[in-house]
């Protein structure tokens, strides 16, 4: 039987382009320009490479978000995926992670899975839990932040690298796991990636497709809310200590007054 993978990725604003809150202080996704998360081009890419090795096996990239998450998935099929779902609904908006989780859970349910792969973390919120919520909603086990992985039959196995020892884990299928920018660099999608990714199927699910009211997500379905958000104050001058002799000491009194020594 074919072996069901199912890639979260997720559609994140630009890092190098300006990023602001929205008038109701949720992340203004609208006026910026955005991309696949690059730490879910390893998930991809883990994902592709255990596809390679199984005899029979389909990988499925999944994202909730806006219209133009499209790009993300597109991304994702590019580089060797065989199909996409994006759930994409307006009162998704405002969803924090244990709605976002939700939708993520409820439609892999649907798409069905042997095995799900996520990012260590978004480059935008870099919370790091979704992963881990994913799998407690779906009741599978979850290994986490794994910087090697492998299937063979119906297990799952890695190793997670951690700063005084590696742990070597494993997990019988159904499971979670994320992997981490450690586990290989991630394959850029060829011409005929690009041209092949055109013609994969791209689901479009909304919340009613899922069973999800709409009072379950957004920014009523949430558990956390943004109360106040301030833009970072213009950077200052700084402070120019010139040596005229006695600039290593003023430079002492300066570090000393912010408490740097
Ligand atoms: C249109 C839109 C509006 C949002 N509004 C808000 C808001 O107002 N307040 C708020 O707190 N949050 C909001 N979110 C959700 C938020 O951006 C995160 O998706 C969610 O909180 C998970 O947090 P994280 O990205 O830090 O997850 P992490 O735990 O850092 O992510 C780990 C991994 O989970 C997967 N993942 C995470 N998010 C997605 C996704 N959307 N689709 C597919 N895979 C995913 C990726 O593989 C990622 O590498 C919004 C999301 C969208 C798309």
């Amino acid at each position: 039987m074919s072996l069901r993978i199912v890639v979260c990725v997720k559609y994140v604003p630009d890092a190098t382009g300006d990023r602001k809150f929205a008038d109701d202080l949720t992340v203004d996704r609208e006026d910026v320009d955005g991309l696949l998360s690059e730490l879910d081009e390893y998930a991809v890419e883990q994902a592709l490479q255990i596809a390679e090795e199984a005899d029979d096996a389909e990988v499925t990239v999944l994202t909730v978000g806006p219209e133009d998450a499209r790009d993300a998935l597109r991304k994702a099929l590019s580089m060797g995926a065989d199909k996409a779902v994006h759930v994409d609904d307006e009162d998704i908006h405002g969803s924090d992670v244990m709605a976002t989780s939700l939708v993520l859970a409820k439609a892999i349910e649907k798409v069905g899975y042997d095995l799900v792969i996520s990012g260590m973390a978004s480059t935008d919120g870099t919370m790091g839990v979704l992963p881990a919520i994913l799998a407690e909603r779906l009741g599978v086990p979850q290994v986490t932040l794994l910087s090697e992985v492998k299937v063979e039959g119906g297990t799952v196995t890695g190793r997670r690298d951690g700063d005084t020892a590696s742990e070597q884990l494993e997990a019988s299928l159904p499971a979670v796991v994320s992997v981490t920018d450690q586990s290989g660099e991630a394959r850029y999608p060829s011409f005929k990636g690009i041209m092949a990714a055109k013609k994969k199927p791209v689901e479009e699910l909304e919340l009613d497709d899922l069973d999800i009211d709409a009072d379950e997500v957004g920014l009523a379905g949430s558990w956390t809310a943004v109360d106040s958000a301030d833009e970072r104050p213009a950077r200052t001058a700084g402070t120019i200590v010139k040596d005229e002799g006695e600039g290593g000491k003023q430079l002492a009194e300066y570090l000393a007054s912010q408490k740097f020594i």
